[in-house]
């Protein structure tokens, strides 16, 4: 029986795959997209017979590396991608200039000083302030929540303050991140510590914005691993005093020049009428951001390819934004809203890419009952791949100011995928993308946006 085991568990495993893509039974295919059915078999057979997508993603990230706002190494990638645009065929191809932060990580470090001297892994935060050049000392106090940091604000003063948070969502851990820093910043302590907002990963520190408040004091903030958040945890518990020092060299620049990248392909009936589906180009400084969000922009940018490449040209126009500097400033999604605001009653629908390009499930849709009607008749075009599952809200950081102003229906892909243990960490790299994953990423995206640009009646 042992011996049968592994065969046992091998079966039930291949039996189960592909997993099902959604809670929701299958439906069968309405008669209304029919006739999408062969540009859709097209897209798909196009995109997973190729690794064109994975092929650029390793080029953009082996090339340029990680590109922070700011960075040479951003705008470099937006003049390739300029470039790469054009030579696909894409058409009104350009940039679109908005000024972003600079924020420099520069040299950092955080150790135990007492009971014994050790190193510990870590990241500073983006958009901290840095340190005096010797670093800030302190004795550690670790919290769990903000009501103990509450209960604690009579020991907080000249502490160096660890909020020990597990991860739940991101939506619910990453405000320790955010806002712990401004929280404890005003009770008096010297620095701050998060617990990085991911599941526990192989000691994988993971950076990511803070916001401190307005008119309050500034402190220092930096990420550390999920296994010495533990640690430290313990050494509190057994009631070891532990003295810390963190030195960051952190600070801004002024303002840089970026921009947003934008190619079409102008619809053939109703060019004035958009369909908008991207990601956002820049990334955190550690990495190649290539599930945050690379995949996501040459995810989206791919479509327009495959429908270029098969020679379909929609109704109406199909339009990529790469937007620039969602990590750390939200500035392309705002200046987008800004540039293109008239225009915005005719966006037909928006769609951001912004979950990683792992296996694809579906997408998730924010708008009318009767809009979520059509994109689910839509998505049974996507079965084959399974990736037909319609879930509850649609929407991404870039899109966001612009769906918000005009009431446009939003949508971003839905993955499988271990996003939030990869991204802002040194480990975001291409090798944890899938060709296959990607490919049928693509292929989803493809055909949910050329049936929303071709279909007779618009998206409500
Ligand atoms: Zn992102």
């Amino acid at each position: 029986m042992p011996i049968l085991r592994p065969f046992a568990v091998a079966l039930l495993v291949f039996l189960q795959y592909p997993p099902p893509a959604a809670d929701v039974p299958k439906r069968a295919a309405p008669q209304w997209v029919a006739p999408y059915r062969e540009a859709s078999a097209r897209l798909i057979g196009e995109a997973v017979g190729s690794d064109v997508a994975w092929q650029r993603l390793a080029y953009l990230g082996d090339t340029f590396g990680a590109r922070l706002s700011g960075s040479p190494n951003l705008e470099a990638a937006i003049k390739w991608a300029v470039d790469a645009m054009t030579r696909d065929g894409l058409e009104n191809v350009h940039v679109e200039p908005v000024k972003v932060p600079h924020w420099v990580r520069g040299r950092e470090s955080l150790e135990i000083v007492g009971p014994f001297l050790q190193p510990l892994v870590m990241l500073g935060l983006g958009n901290s302030v840095g340190t005096p050049p010797d670093g800030v000392e302190g004795d550690l106090l670790v919290v769990r929540s903000f009501e103990q940091l509450e209960a604690a604000r009579d020991h907080v003063k000249g502490r160096i303050v660890l909020f020990n948070v597990p991860f739940t969502t991101y939506g619910e851990t990453v405000r320790f991140r955010a806002e712990g820093p401004s929280r404890a910043g005003a009770l008096g302590a010297v620095a701050v510590l998060v617990r990085s907002v991911g599941p526990a990963g192989l000691r994988t520190p993971h950076t990511g914005a803070l916001v401190y408040a307005e008119g309050q004091r500034q402190i220092p903030a930096a990420a550390v691993a999920v296994e010495d958040a533990a640690r430290l945890q313990r050494m509190s518990d057994r009631g070891t005093p532990v003295r810390l020092r963190l030195k960051m060299e952190a600070r801004f620049f002024p303002d840089a020049d970026s921009a947003n990248v934008v190619g079409e392909i102008r619809g053939r009936d109703l060019p004035e009428e958009v369909v908008v589906i991207g990601g956002h180009f820049d990334s955190w400084d550690v990495g190649t951001g290539s599930t945050d969000d690379g995949g996501g922009c040459i995810a989206t940018w791919e479509a327009l390819r495959l429908m270029k490449k098969l020679n379909l040209r929609p109704r109406r126009t199909v339009r990529v934004v790469l937007w620039t500097n969602e990590e750390n400033g939200g500035r392309g999604g705002q200046a987008y809203r800004d540039r293109h605001l008239g225009e915005l009653p005719n966006h037909v629908m928006m769609l951001e890419s912004d979950s990683g390009v792992f296996r694809p499930t579906g997408f998730g849709f924010s708008g009318t009952e009767a809009g979520r009607a059509r994109v689910r008749d839509i998505a049974t075009l996507l079965s084959g791949i399974h990736a037909d599952a319609i879930g509850p809200g649609g929407g991404g950081a870039d899109i966001g100011p612009s769906v918000q102003h005009a009431g446009i229906p939003a949508m971003s892909l839905e993955v499988d995928g271990n996003y939030f243990l990869i991204h802002h960490t040194p480990a975001d790299t291409v090798d944890k993308i899938d060709p296959l994953d990607l490919a049928r990423s693509a292929a989803a995206i493809a055909v949910m946006t050329y049936v929303i640009a071709e279909m007779p009646d618009r998206l409500r």
